[in-house]
Parts: structure tokens; C-alpha cells; sequence
């Protein structure tokens, strides 16, 4: 069964022969951009159904041409970040999309700015019904727009925003301590993501020194971190006054199409659910032989996985795909038969994993780095899991609506993962990788669901403090990092004292605030259809392939409710602790039998 694992990588003819071809077709998107706004600009109050729809037509091909250019650019970068060709081609391609996304602006702004009446007889309408959707999301905004003048001075700020935001981005991204990771290499100059990445290796002395050293190396910084941040959210606070907004998370919410009713019955749950992981905690302290689990040990490995070839990794996630459904397992080998799958890792190439969509005719590219562990059969599952779910929204919708925000783009790669991960628990003997699997499985799920509401919920304290006119100085921030970990972490794991600085590396809370909610949002989400296909098994694939085709057409609510989900309701997001304390039993059981 063990092949030689090829070097397989990507065939990126089906997006453009070369960079020459690439500018000029670029080159071309633009003039077609500056055409249509001749055409149209001014006069979108005027257009009736048939003519909007003609419009949005032709704008959803326009986008799939600029995706297909801009994939192309983006993946011969990729493939070689030094290239002087491909970066070249990059600069080009992200100068000339800015170019055309300026020259259309005018069709959003117009649209919001036709009066609700009108709106509603064009949105009704059958011509319009593919694009309704995203419609009437667009007109959420309106209003919270500001008279065109006032729209302008805010713009202005814009510079200074980000020159707060680089600052912050400077100090963490320059930040290097000498480490000796025990290597041979010696003592080496360390940034934060190398730093990290020892917290899952197994030696227990290099994790608690690598964390020690983070903390020695952050806090000479955290002041200015501290100032970064408390002028961004001081400047969001007055422009959400001047804008009419009623709390600090309410824009975030707009744009995942969430309502703030859902988003805290989903986080109070959370925080009433803390034991389980709580409970794993103890359970590995015991299976690390320590008396108490620290900070470092929360991501040690546990079990001794098996290698696996790329054939067999392939292998596996087709299996599982077909059990669930042919036509996953199809689309999977598509894509690989298509040359859309780059395999190992080389100098030169981008790290981790990622899928790609391009338009409607063309098939999504999946980057992996694959180096033979379990973890990577895992992440092919979960690309595909994206790439599936490319393939059938554009297969049911418009360009433009197959599209779906942060939220629900995780929740098909997630729960592709738990059928694999389901199929290999089934399939394995070998008790160090059932057992690995198992660890894995609750432990990244503990960092979507748990971890990612703590900062959330951080983030509401950090407004609300600085709402009531009290800056948030490191030493205010740092309490209140504390206190939400507390919670979290209990007595079940001992935080080291530096850990109050834990706040001031963390990028989302400078570039998007509450943006983590929407991991715990997707993976809880993942968990209840997860839930729903344990229980009904081959009632549950129909619907389950309708809401993969329903891509971004509906809320993120209206998406779920064939399922019976009521995301309103603290008893549907319960039904989901159900499964992840299941996971958690799952992995106390397999953990103990692989050590005995
Ligand atoms: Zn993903």
C-alpha cells in the first residue's frame, strides 16, 4: 500500500498560461469596469428588475474573471515567494482590482440610497430573486451611513487608523529573543509563531521556557501594544456614536448577518460549558504525569501517531467522503485528477493549508504541505471540506451568493473533518494514533469554541471600561485577560503569572474586533449538524447537500433551519455540548488504553 509519496503540485492552466496573459486580461476587467460605470453611474434609482438584473450579471462575470486572474497571481506566489515574475504580477493584480472595485463603488452607494419602498418591490421581484439576498444585506447599513460629507471626514482618518494598527503590527512582528530550542542549532534569534509552535512538541522543559521566554521577550513592549489599543477602540467608540450604533459588537454582527440575541445565547452557553475542558485538563495532567497541567502542557501531544502516505491519506478521505456521500467523494477526485491539489512542502512555498475558489467554471485549487502525520490527513479532509462547498454554492448560485461570510465558511471544512476523523477512529488499530486522533479532535475544538469566546468576551470588558472614560492601560488590560482566563481555566490548569500579558500579541483585537466569536460560532454549528447526522444518518444527506448549495443565498439562521436548529434558543447550542463532551469521553477512554 505504501507508495512514494510524488511530488504532485499544480496545474494552473485552467486559470491563465502566463503573467503576460494575466496583465492583459487584467488590463482588459478594468476598461470593462470604467465601461460599465459610463454606462451606469447615476442612474441605478432609475433601473427597473430586468435591468438591475442585467447589470448584476454582468458584474458577477466580471468578478469570476478577476477571481480567476487574482487566484492565478496569488498562487504563483504561493509557489514561489521570491520570484520576482510572480510578485511582479501580484503588485499588478492588487493595484488593478483596487481600481476596479473604486470604479464600481457607485453601484452599492446608489443602491443603498434607493428609498425602502422602491427597494422592496425590486427585491421581491423574480428577476432579482439571486441576488436578494446579499440585497438586502447590503441596505442593513443604511442606516448607519452618514451624509456623504461626514462619510469623507471619517474617511480621512483612515491613515491614522492604520498607522496605529502597523505600529502594533511592528512591535509583535519584530519582536526576537535569543532561544536555544535544543536542536544543535544553539542559541538563535526566536519571533512569536516559532516561539509558540514549541508548545505542541513533547518535551516539557522546552514548552515551559519557550512560554517563559515569550513573556520576557513581550513585556517591555506591552505599554505600547496597550496604547495601540486603547486608541483603536477609543476611536471606534466615538465613530459608532457619530454612526448611531448601540454597542460595541453590533457592526461585527451586522456583517456576520447574526443577531446579538443569537451571539450571547451562544457565548453564555459557552462559558456554562467550561467544565468539559476542565475536565480533559485533570485528566491530562495525569497522562503527563504531573500533579498540576500548566499553561505550557495545554497543547503536549498525547499518543504516538503512525505515519501516513499520501496514497493512504487520499485514500482515507475519499472513503469517508463516499460513505457520506458519492457526490462529495467526487468532487474530491476532480479535483485531484484536475491538477488542483499542491502536495508536499518545498523552499520557496507558502506554509500551512488553504483552498481556494475560483468561478463557476473551474474547480477550487487546495494548497497542503503534506509531511506524513495524522494531523495532515485531518486538514486534506478539511479542505475539501471548503472545496466541496465551493463547488455545489456556485453550482446552485450566482457568483456573488455563493459566497458566505466568516461564520458559516467553517462549518462544512469543519464538519468534513469529523467524518474523517470518524471513518479513521472506525478504520484504526493502531491505539498512540486512536488515541492522538481523539486528543486532537477535542483539543481543536476546545481552541475554536472555548479560547475564542475568552477573547470575545475580553473584548466587551475592554469597551465597556473604556466606555465609562477609563483608558486601558497594560496594567487594566492584563486584569481583565486574567479574569476571563479564569473562568475558563479554573483549577484545572495553573496560569503563570506572565500570562496576564496574553492580550497584547493577539492580531484580531487590532484589525477586527470580535472577530474570534465566528470560530466558535462555525464549530459549534459543525457539531449540532454533526449531531443531526448521527441521529437520522440518510435523512440527514439531502438537506445537508441543499444547504452546501445554498451558499451565501440566506442568514446564516435561515441556512440552519432546515435542520431544526433555533440558534436563538440556549437549549440548541446545549445540544452541542453534547457531542463535544462525547469527544471528550471519546478521548479520556483511547488516551488511557494507549498508555497502558
Ligand atoms: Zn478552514
Amino acid at each position: 500500500m505504501a507508495t512514494t509519496d510524488q511530488d504532485i503540485r499544480w496545474d494552473l492552466s485552467d486559470l491563465c498560461p502566463d503573467a503576460e496573459e494575466a496583465r492583459s486580461r487584467l488590463e482588459a476587467a478594468a476598461e470593462l469596469a470604467n465601461d460599465i460605470a459610463d454606462r451606469y453611474r447615476g442612474r441605478i434609482a432609475e433601473l427597473d428588475a430586468a435591468a438591475l438584473r442585467a447589470l448584476l450579471d454582468e458584474l458577477d462575470e466580471l468578478e469570476q474573471d478577476l477571481s480567476r486572474l487574482g487566484v492565478y497571481s496569488y498562487l504563483r506566489l504561493s509557489m514561489a515567494a521570491t520570484e520576482v515574475e510572480a510578485n511582479d504580477l501580484a503588485t499588478f493584480s492588487r493595484e488593478k482590482s483596487a481600481d476596479i472595485e473604486n470604479a464600481l463603488v457607485f453601484v452599492g452607494l446608489e443602491w443603498i440610497a434607493i428609498d425602502d419602498d422602491r427597494a422592496e418591490e425590486l427585491l421581491t421581484s423574480d428577476e432579482l430573486a439571486p441576488y436578494a439576498h446579499k440585497l438586502r444585506v447590503e441596505r442593513l447599513e443604511k442606516p448607519y451611513v452618514l451624509s456623504e460629507p461626514e462619510e469623507k471626514a471619517l474617511n480621512a482618518r483612515r491613515p491614522m487608523v492604520s498607522a496605529w494598527q502597523s505600529l502594533h503590527d511592528r512591535q509583535v512582528s519584530t519582536l526576537e529573543v535569543p532561544f536555544d530550542s535544543g536542536d544543535g542549532e544553539g542559541v538563535q534569534p526566536h519571533g512569536i509563531s516559532q516561539l509558540l509552535s514549541y508548545l505542541y512538541r513533547p518535551e516539557r522543559e522546552l514548552r515551559l521556557r519557550a512560554v517563559d521566554t515569550l513573556f520576557e521577550g513581550l513585556e517591555p513592549r506591552t505599554d505600547v501594544l496597550a496604547a495601540a489599543y486603547d486608541a483603536l477602540v477609543g476611536d471606534r467608540l466615538t465613530t459608532d456614536k457619530l454612526r448611531g450604533f448601540e454597542h460595541p459588537m453590533q457592526p461585527t454582527n451586522m456583517a456576520n448577518e447574526l443577531d446579538d440575541e443569537t451571539v450571547e445565547a451562544m457565548m453564555s452557553v459557552i462559558e456554562e460549558s467550561y467544565a468539559i475542558a476542565q475536565r480533559w485538563f485533570r485528566h491530562k495532567a495525569t497522562l503527563l504525569a504531573l500533579d498540576e497541567l500548566s499553561l505550557a502542557d495545554q497543547y503536549a501531544p498525547i499518543g504516538e501517531p503512525r505515519r501516513f502516505t499520501w496514497d493512504e491519506a487520499v485514500e482515507l478521505v475519499d472513503s469517508s467522503y463516499s460513505r457520506f456521500s458519492p457526490r462529495l467523494a467526487e468532487i474530491f477526485r476532480e479535483c485531484l485528477d484536475a491538477g488542483h491539489v499542491d502536495v508536499l512542502p518545498r523552499a520557496g512555498k507558502a506554509t500551512g493549508a488553504y483552498c481556494t475558489t475560483v468561478s463557476k467554471q473551474i474547480l477550487p485549487y487546495v494548497l497542503m504541505n503534506f509531511t506524513n502525520r495524522l494531523r495532515d490527513v485531518s486538514t486534506l479532509a478539511h479542505e475539501f471540506g471548503h472545496a466541496t462547498h465551493n463547488v455545489l454554492a456556485l453550482e446552485g448560485q450566482t457568483f456573488r451568493s455563493h459566497r458566505v461570510g466568516l461564520s458559516m465558511a467553517e462549518v462544512p471544512s469543519t464538519f468534513a473533518q469529523s467524518i474523517a476523523d470518524d471513518y479513521l477512529l472506525e478504520n484504526e488499530t493502531d491505539p498512540g494514533t486512536r488515541a492522538a486522533l481523539a486528543a486532537d479532535r477535542l483539543e481543536n475544538a476546545f481552541a475554536a469554541v472555548y479560547r475564542q469566546t475568552v477573547l470575545a468576551r475580553f473584548e466587551q470588558r475592554a469597551y465597556a471600561v473604556r466606555g465609562e472614560g477609563r483608558s486601558l492601560a497594560a496594567e487594566r488590560l492584563n486584569e481583565l485577560w486574567w479574569e476571563e482566563n479564569g473562568k475558563y481555566y479554573g483549577d484545572s490548569l495553573v496560569m503563570p503569572d506572565q500570562y496576564r500579558m496574553g492580550w497584547s500579541y493577539i492580531p484580531h483585537f487590532i484589525h477586527t474586533r470580535f472577530y474570534t466569536y465566528a470560530y466558535s460560532f462555525a464549530q459549534l454549528v459543525a457539531l449540532l449538524l454533526y449531531r443531526r447526522y448521527r441521529e437520522s444518518h440518510n435523512g440527514f444527506v439531502p438537506t445537508y447537500l441543499d444547504f452546501l448549495r445554498a451558499g451565501g443565498s440566506a442568514s446564516p439562521a435561515d441556512l440552519v433551519a432546515p435542520f431544526g436548529l433555533d440558534l436563538r434558543s440556549t437549549d440548541t447550542w446545549r445540544e452541542a455540548f453534547d457531542v463535544l463532551g462525547q469527544f471528550c469521553d471519546e478521548a479520556v477512554t483511547l488516551s488511557s488504553q494507549s498508555q497502558q
